[in-house]
Formats: C-alpha cells, structure tokens, sequence
C-alpha cells in the first residue's frame, strides 16, 4: 500500500476534531507536516509558517489538506497545485464558482487529484435516502438546518465577513445532502437573505427551489440564531405518499415514521478512505453542486436588514 505524506493548512476547529485524529488512525495517511500562520504544533509532524516554506524543505511531501477558510482557499490550492501536491479541500471548495472552475482545470493541467470534500455526505442514512429516491419524484421537501452560531463558531469572524458564507456555512452542509439525494437536478427559485446591519453575511436565509417535473413545495430555512435545542433537518415527500425524515444532519433516516438507517457519523473516515482510492486511480474528484445553488442564492435573493449581531 502506498503511504502518502501529507500536509495540513489551517490549524483551526476542524483541523483538530477532524483531520488530525483522522489521519492519524488512516494507515494510507503519514501526516508529516503542518502549515500554521500561528505556528501551531502537532507532535511527529514539522510546522511551518507558510505552505511555501513547507514543500521547498519537504519536497517528498505529496499531498496536502487545505482547512483555511474559503476566501484563502483558491490561491493556497494553486499553490499546492504548482508544486505538485495533490489537494484536498475542505468545504465549501472556494469563495466563488471560477475559482472552484479554474482550480479543477489546473489540477488537470498538473495531472494532480483534487477532491473537493462534502463531509455531510458521507453518511449512511444519506446514501440511502439517494437510493430510495432514485426512482420516484418529489413532492414536498423541507430542509430545516436551524442552530446557534454563539455555541458552533465561537470566535470565527471570517464568518462573517463577505465571502465567509455565514448562515451558509452550515447551510452548504444540507444543500450537499440535497444535491446528493434528489433524482433530478435543483434550481434555486427565490431567496430571501437576512444580514445583520454590522455583517457582510448572512444571518438567516429562506430559498425556494424548483425542479423540471412537478412538486408542491421544496424549501429550505436556515437560521443562526436557534438557542436550545438545534435542527438539522430534511423532510420529504414522494409523489406516492412516501416520507423520508433524515434527522441529526443526515445521521438518521425514518421512513413513513419508522427507523430506517441510524449509524454513528464516521463522515472524516469515510472521506479519507475516498480520497486514498481516488489517490490510487489518480482521479479527483470535483463537485460544485452545492457551492452553486449558495452562488444562486446570492445572485438572485432579497437582501432583508436585521438588528446588529454581537458576539
Ligand atoms: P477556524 O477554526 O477559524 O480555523 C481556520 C484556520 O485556518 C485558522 O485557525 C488558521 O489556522 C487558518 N487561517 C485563518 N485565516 C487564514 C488565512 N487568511 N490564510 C491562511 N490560513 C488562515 O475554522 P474552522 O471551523 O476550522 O473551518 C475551516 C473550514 O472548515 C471552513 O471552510 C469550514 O466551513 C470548514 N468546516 C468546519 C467545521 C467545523 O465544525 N468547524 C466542520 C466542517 C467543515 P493557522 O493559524 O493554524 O494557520
């Protein structure tokens, strides 16, 4: 078996309840640098200041994990890409769509792998709600992604800045569900974006969305300002009366009320299994599915004013 060294960029949150502990129980993984603006230190692996002065002292590094924030992304990942690394990165893949566009093109160039990473796909229940939908259509969705930024991005200003995504940032993580599970492409048909008179980012957002074949309603609610207890929710209905509820942010499925799929989130694992088989067939694997309804939801929505938000 082939033993990629890899390197990781951004020592944030996700960085260390994630990738570290990942890597280090994935056999196909050597973590054997790390890239820090704040020199961050990861015991067995060297810390670098900039990815830059990582692969001019470690040329034998051959693959990298990018888990910055998206604004940085794209220029981090050319950079990887130049020097001959292969990328992964962590969602969303980019700020913008040409970014995302321009850095699948030059990983072909380079013939490199790039995989961008939907980590909330990667759950069972999520491959099956896919499966049982494939041969119907949808009558009624309604995704319900409601929680408390205060409790899950303590401190994260980028967030909140243009280009941080905001209430999208975890919103992307349930249009990568739908994206995955509807039979028929989805198109955003009306938005409606809350911002916070203080912010560049949205604070709340309702997006209505359409398909080519008949349906009642397919919506979706986010909002960052649910305290108690937090809703990560996707509600369907098939033209037969069927209902899925995939629960717990696509840990859990029940059909027609029952207990259909429920499997502890192994979504890290999973994604690092995938991209050790796309490293061995040198495949990437680039999806912008669900970055481009956020794009769409931006191009078209209602820009509503809401009171200043303070940390
Ligand atoms: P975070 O805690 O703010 O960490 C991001 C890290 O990136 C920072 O700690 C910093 O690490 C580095 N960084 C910040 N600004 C940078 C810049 N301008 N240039 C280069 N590096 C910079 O954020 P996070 O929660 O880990 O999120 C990072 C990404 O992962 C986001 O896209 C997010 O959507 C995604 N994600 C987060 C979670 C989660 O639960 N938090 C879950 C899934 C996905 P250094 O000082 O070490 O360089």
């Amino acid at each position: 078996m082939t033993v990629h060294k890899i390197g990781i960029i951004g020592l944030g949150k996700i960085t260390e309840d994630q990738h570290l502990p990942v890597i280090a129980a994935n056999p196909a993984f050597d973590l054997v640098a790390v890239s820090s603006q704040r020199g961050i230190k990861v015991d067995g692996a060297r810390t670098f200041r900039a990815p830059a002065d990582m692969y001019e002292a470690m040329p034998e590094l051959d693959v990298v994990a990018v888990c910055t924030p998206p604004q940085v992304r794209h220029a981090i990942a050319r950079e990887a890409l130049a020097a001959g690394k292969h990328v992964l990165l962590e969602k969303p893949p980019a700020a913008t769509i040409s970014e995302l566009d321009d850095l699948a093109a030059f990983a072909a160039a380079q013939g490199r792998v790039l995989f961008t990473t939907w980590h909330s796909q990667y759950n069972a229940a999520v491959a099956h709600a896919r499966d049982l939908l494939a041969h119907h259509s949808v009558k009624r969705l309604a995704i319900t992604w409601k929680e408390d930024v205060r409790r899950w991005h303590p401190g994260q200003k980028w967030i909140w800045t243009a280009g941080g995504f905001g209430v999208f940032d975890p919103g992307i993580n349930a249009l990568s569900i739908l994206t995955e599970i509807m039979p028929t492409p989805v198109f955003v048909r009306s938005a409606e974006l809350t911002f916070p008179e203080n912010c560049d980012a949205p604070i709340a957002a309702s997006l209505a969305f359409a398909t080519n074949g008949p349906h009642d309603s397919l919506t979706a609610e986010f909002d960052w300002r649910q305290t108690g207890p937090q809703t990560w929710d996707i509600v369907i209905e098939t033209d037969e009366g069927t209902e899925l509820r995939l629960a717990n942010g696509g840990a859990r499925l029940e059909v027609n009320g029952e207990l259909d799929v429920e499997r502890k989130p192994a979504e890290y694992e999973d994604i690092y299994h995938r991209f050790a088989q796309l490293l061995r067939d040198n495949r990437s694997l680039v999806d912008s599915a669900p970055l481009r309804l956020v794009a769409d939801s931006f191009l078209i929505g209602r820009r509503l004013t809401t009171e200043p938000f303070h940390e």
